[in-house]
């Protein structure tokens, strides 16, 4: 356990508040104590307000705030009465205190303070930090976690709190055991199934309470044989045979959650030995490490990658939803009843989500679960809480506040496209578009650029010939991998080769263009088609065709003649796939200058060619505007949305008007 504490960093923030972000921040860049949102910390500050009179402030993390890169702005200010006096109420139901908590705020429009603000301000001391490490949530969830706990921390220092959902019933049941075991050297609390606090007078003496704390624990399972795993090993290859299952599952997936889904498989050698685990059946099916986990995997992992396991999951949680439900008062809304974790022997370690990022979140998280539970099992055995307790936490109206927050989803969440050409020009501003939808995309090309255009979980770019069929393959199966299938394929790839009169064009020029602009094209149209028809809103292929196929131009026969030979392909495509519910739709363009291949010389020599300003030669058409990369990018990604749900085998241009085409 590293500590990770700076003088000289530390000196730059002077203030209680800068002190209480930068050791939070610290916390934050260890992902053993905080994953995704988790913890929180605080500190309590006595300034002046507007009537001049002092008033003690708790700045505590705000919500949608992270401890890997919060900032002084990322704490709401409460004032410390208001809590005080809510802390001594007999009961307060959760949505009333997330009220009162926007109540106490001293700046209006402060993000909503932390639901655990009113614990943060009862404790003593003026910097508190809460997290839930690994190494203490391991300890706590073992079948004699609360002995193991004693074995650990002096009684006198640490107080342990047994499992209490977080809100205010935790709040009193803190509030009860901090003014009966509370002794001058206690400097913490362990919260059984859930994580610890610890607290000082300044911010590193509270940090270095939480790493000492953390490093006791550490070294304690590190003794009884329970040590760390290490660091998961690269990707093994996964079968080819495997993988073509992986499409299916997402179909069935996204059949049962009602909407379509992100699934990623993991096959390195850490998701494998837990997964090949021979009493697999048995350790997964407990629960989560934490039950705030419970929203990121659901309680349960899916074992298996058939539809058949879809189909007995989904009953197994529209079961498990009726049994808790009728036992609480009040009409609940079921979540949707598919998994967000899968585990199978040969696609590893998969995990689902609406987003990319939901998917990433979950492996993050079940990546630190496989730890907890595989170390716990060492120490004796893997114990989460009662179904009753995680199902409390899983539909929780705070939880259900924050996921109704989040708003609707983005016209292509959960879908992913494919875009060739995509490290320039109008493919580069396709994968815009698509980003913006919510869509994940794979983005290919000749140029190795495409692999960093975007560094986001949603984009994967690969540097690849679109003429190589192997490497085309390779690909798709890249894509499979990594987002579980295909729903959008943008064919943008193209050469435009310098003017030649057929007299003159050689036959090797006049076979490389249609190599690139139509062969290549045939070729990945052929191995994504399996891929489209599993889809689960129907596949949809957009063709990048050109002004030049109803508007030839003379010294442009090869890119003509591919051009409309490929516009051709993609009709019979419409009509060939329209039963698999795949829909092909051409686009094209003209004039479009803001792509790598029309340089500011290029444009004046053409320009001048015809006596025009550069200017008028580049809105050189009917409505004198000039057309950009991105109107055409955002026209080809609405071609794949639903105002286009009924249109298949058009041809639009986007050329500002063209005289010839009318
Ligand atoms: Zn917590």
């Amino acid at each position: 356990m590293e500590n990770r504490w700076n003088d000289d960093e530390a000196a730059r923030f002077p203030t209680a508040l800068g002190q209480r972000a930068y050791t939070s921040r610290l916390q934050g860049a260890d992902p053993s104590l905080v994953l995704h949102g988790g913890g929180n910390t605080s500190v309590k500050v006595t300034e002046p307000n507007v009537f001049d009179s002092d008033e003690e402030i708790l700045y505590v993390k705000g919500s949608g705030w992270d401890l890997a890169t919060i900032e002084a702005a990322g704490f709401a200010p409460c004032r410390m009465d208001h809590l005080l006096r809510l802390a001594q109420l007999d009961r307060l139901s959760d949505t009333d205190m997330a009220r009162e908590l926007q109540v106490s705020l001293k700046r209006p429009g402060a993000p909503a303070p932390s639901v655990e603000a009113i614990l943060h301000a009862i404790l003593p001391h003026q910097f508190v930090d809460h997290t839930h490490a690994d190494v203490i949530v391991t300890l706590t969830n073992t079948i004699h976690g609360e002995r193991l706990v004693r074995e650990v921390f002096d009684a006198d220092e640490m107080i342990v709190v047994p499992y209490v959902m977080p809100g205010f019933k935790l709040v009193r049941a803190v509030a009860a055991l901090l003014e009966t075991q509370t002794t001058p050297r206690t400097i913490g609390l362990i919260l059984m199934n859930h994580g610890i606090f610890t607290f000082g007078p300044t911010a590193k003496m509270s940090y270095d309470r939480m790493i000492e704390a953390v490093a006791k624990a550490e070294a304690f399972l590190e003794a009884r044989g329970a040590g760390r795993l290490g660091e998961p090993k690269p990707q093994e290859s996964t079968s080819r045979e495997s993988l073509r299952g992986l499409p299916t599952l997402r179909r069935a997936l996204s059949a049962a959650a009602g909407f379509p889904m992100i699934v990623s498989s993991h096959v390195d050698e850490q998701a494998l030995s837990f997964v090949r685990r021979s009493d697999l059946e048995t350790i997964s099916q407990q629960g989560p490490a934490t039950p705030d986990h419970v929203i990121r995997t659901k309680r349960l992992p899916m074992l298996g990658a058939t539809a058949a396991s879809v189909a007995s999951y989904a009953d197994a949680y529209r079961t498990y939803f009726a049994d808790q439900a009728a036992a609480l008062p009040g009409p609940l809304t079921m979540l949707d009843p598919a998994p967000r974790v899968a585990l199978d022997p040969e696609l590893g370690l998969i995990t689902i989500g609406r987003t990319a990022g939901d998917a990433a979140i979950a492996e993050d998280i079940y990546r630190h679960t496989i730890e907890v539970i595989t170390r716990a099992e060492a120490l004796g055995g893997y114990r989460a809480l009662p179904t009753a307790d995680l199902f409390d936490m899983e539909y929780w109206d705070l939880e259900q506040a924050k996921l109704k927050r989040q708003g609707a989803p983005r016209m292509f969440a959960g879908e992913i496209t494919l875009v060739t050409g995509a490290a320039s020009g109008i493919g580069k501003a396709c994968v815009a578009s698509l980003l913006a939808r919510g869509a994940a995309v794979v983005g290919i090309d000749l140029d190795p650029a495409i692999c960093d255009l975007h560094r986001r979980r949603d984009y994967l770019g690969l540097a690849c010939d679109v003429t190589d069929a192997d490497a085309v393959d390779r690909a798709l199966e890249s894509a499979v991998r990594t987002f579980g299938g295909l729903d959008m394929l943008i064919l943008n790839a193209g050469v435009f080769p310098a003017g030649s009169p057929i007299a003159q064009l050689a036959s090797a020029e006049w076979s490389r263009v249609l190599q690139v602009n139509l062969d290549a094209n045939l070729v990945l149209m052929r191995l994504a088609h399996p891929l489209l028809k599993q889809a689960p809103r129907g596949g949809r292929v957009v063709v990048m065709g050109s002004k030049n196929v109803p508007a030839p131009g003379p010294g442009a026969s090869a890119y003509s003649a591919s051009k409309a030979a490929l516009t051709q392909l993609a009709r019979v495509a419409a009509l060939e796939w329209g039963a698999d519910g795949i829909r092909v739709n051409i686009l094209h363009p003209n004039a479009v200058f803001d792509t790598g291949i029309w340089s500011e010389d290029v444009l004046q020599q053409r320009a001048a060619n015809y006596g025009l300003t550069v200017e008028q030669y580049k809105t050189n058409n009917v409505l004198r505007v000039e057309v950009t990369s991105r109107d055409v990018a955002e026209l080809a990604a609405e071609m794949c949305g639903p105002l286009f749900s009924k249109t298949t085998g058009a041809q639009l241009p986007v050329d500002g008007g063209n005289e010839r085409v009318i």
